[in-house]
């Protein structure tokens, strides 16, 4: 039997092949979209609380996750929008000494994290 790969190498042409081949690549970057969506739902609903408050997406929780490969930090990570202790602190400075989310700006800003990506658009 013939597998899936070598009938569309038989039956497709080059440009056929590259567009199935993007297609295929859309798919799994949609999953995984979703995936982390739907984990992160799950994780603020899971820690939902009414003990700190996440600055970035303004959600409350009983804690935050901890965080760190080699050593752990407790109360590091928001379940909901993954902000750090420094992503958090940024944002209030940003918010209480800047006027970056009341005025027109344009910024550049290098390798923007993706919670601050999404505020600063
Ligand atoms: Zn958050």
């Amino acid at each position: 039997m013939e597998s899936l790969k070598s009938l569309a190498k038989n039956v497709l042409n080059q440009e056929q092949r590259s567009t199935l081949w993007e297609w295929r690549q859309q798919y799994r970057r949609s999953l995984k979209e979703y995936h982390r969506q739907w984990q992160s739902w799950w994780q603020s609903l899971k820690y939902r609380g009414n003990n700190y408050t996440c600055p970035c997406c303004g959600g409350n929780f009983r804690e935050f996750l901890p965080y760190g490969s080699v050593i752990v930090r407790k109360n590091a990570q928001c379940p909901r929008c993954g902000s750090l202790e420094r992503h958090r602190l940024l944002w209030l400075f940003c918010q209480e000494k800047t006027n970056l989310f009341t005025a027109s700006l344009q910024v550049l800003h290098i390798a923007p994290e993706k919670w601050f990506q999404n505020r600063i658009n």
